[in-house]
């Protein structure tokens, strides 16, 4: 039997984890899984450790250790808790893979100690190039690690910039399904709560990126993800609602012939296509049928309703840690909505402020970049609970 995949998975019970699972589950003698690590759900993670018998675990709460020690010691499984344990996960000694789907920004110090540990990363994790795309790609540059998007839309424009050269793409259209909000007036949208606004017509994910597809945020956080991963400059970057969600995005090249990439709307393509790069295999998920497939619709975002698009666009071109600022101001607004404290427009509004208020700084080392998101992560809350609108 040729040797098996080794992955470490670093946010597996979320929406990303448990689909990579799913996928590792019909391949068991190809994938093999040696380390697992959870924010807070220890039933979840408790049976991923029966199912899987990797061997460390870790939650963030290290007040459940304890109860964590008791599943994995009986299974001669290591269990470890907080940073150190995810440190732990990201640089297993095992592990060729390690699969970073922490949500928001608790995954950029693992993610850069995978990165460190010359792992190869399949990143789903987008806050994380967000907040120090230049860190991450010099830091992969001189570990020599490989760092693979797992983000649809930046999986479909690594598969079709295989074997292209660089100074021949013209420039990258990113696809976006719209969200739920895509035919909403503004009205709708001031007045929609959490419920409507998780809505989403086409994917099913977490409820962080859920509201970030309602913003368009998510495209905005997917805008400077493809800057850092491609190297294309914002204005050579475009996007496009597609709500049917089957064009994953597209590159255009200088000749004008425009390549994309297709596929169902199933995350399990993108992330199986990250942990077998650059391999293709044999896959068990649903196919793509274009007979049956409704008519392909492409139009431009409106951006009065999406104005975190234009906050995003306007981030990146600021740079240093203008996108960092982003990124707090953008995680702080969006909890605040989904435990019902503000209203939609109060999460661009919150943006806005923070952004006024941050002077960027070059983004070159963590020390930098954390106290940055600490102070945004600050001034967003202060700024949320005096009223945006003060
Ligand atoms: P989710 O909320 O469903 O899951 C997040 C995971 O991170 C959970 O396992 C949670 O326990 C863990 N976590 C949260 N805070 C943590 C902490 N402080 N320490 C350790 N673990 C912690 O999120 P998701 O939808 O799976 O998204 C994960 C990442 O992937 C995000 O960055 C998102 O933007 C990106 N992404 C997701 C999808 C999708 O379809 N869900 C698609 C593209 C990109
Ligand atoms: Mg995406």
């Amino acid at each position: 039997m040729p040797d098996r995949t080794k992955i470490a998975i670093l946010g597996s019970t979320g929406s990303v984890g448990v689909q990579a699972l799913d996928l590792i589950a019909q391949f068991p003698d190809r994938f093999e899984v040696v380390a697992l690590a959870a924010g807070s759900r220890l039933d979840l993670l408790a049976d991923q450790v029966r199912r899987f018998r990797p061997r460390l675990a870790t939650l963030a709460r290290e007040d459940k250790l304890a109860d964590l020690q008791e599943i994995c010691g009986p299974l001669g499984i290591a269990a470890a808790a907080g940073e150190e344990g995810l440190s732990q996960v990201a640089t297993h000694p095992e592990a060729d893979r390690v699969l970073s789907a922490i949500v928001g920004a608790a995954g950029l110090k693992p993610t850069l100690a995978a990165i460190r540990g010359r792992k190869t990363v399949a990143l789903a994790n987008k806050e994380t190039l967000v907040m120090a795309g230049q860190l991450m790609l010099s830091e992969s540059q001189r570990s020599n690690a490989l760092l693979l998007p797992v983000d649809s839309e930046h999986s479909a424009l690594h598969q079709c910039l295989r074997g292209e050269r660089r100074e021949e793409v013209s420039r990258l259209i990113l696809a976006a399904s719209g969200g739920p909000f895509r035919l909403s007036s503004r009205e709708e949208m001031e007045a929609a709560g959490p419920q409507e606004a998780l809505n989403h017509p086409t994917w099913d994910m977490g409820p962080k990126i859920s509201i970030d597809s309602a913003t368009l945020m998510n495209k905005g956080l997917e805008i400077i993800e493809a800057h850092w991963l491609f190297g294309i400059e914002s204005s050579r970057i475009q996007v496009l609602l597609h709500p049917q969600s089957l064009v994953h995005s597209m590159v255009e090249m200088r000749d004008g012939s425009v390549i994309c990439q297709m596929g169902t709307a199933d995350m399990r393509g993108p992330i199986l296509y990250s942990l077998t790069y650059p391999d293709r295999w044999e896959s068990p998920l649903p196919r793509l049928d274009l007979a049956a497939a409704p008519p392909l619709e492409f139009y431009e975002p409106d951006s009065l309703r999406f104005p975190c698009l234009g906050l995003a666009l306007g981030a990146l071109e600021a740079g240093g840690t203008a996108t960092v600022a982003l990124n707090a101001a953008n995680e702080i607004a969006v909890a605040a909505f989904l435990a019902g404290r503000v209203r939609f427009f109060d999460i661009p509004r919150t943006i806005e402020k923070v952004l006024e208020k941050h002077a960027p700084v070059p983004a070159d080392s963590l020390a930098v970049i954390l106290q940055a998101d600490e102070e945004c992560r600050r001034w967003a809350e202060q700024i949320l609970m005096k009223g945006v609108a003060a």
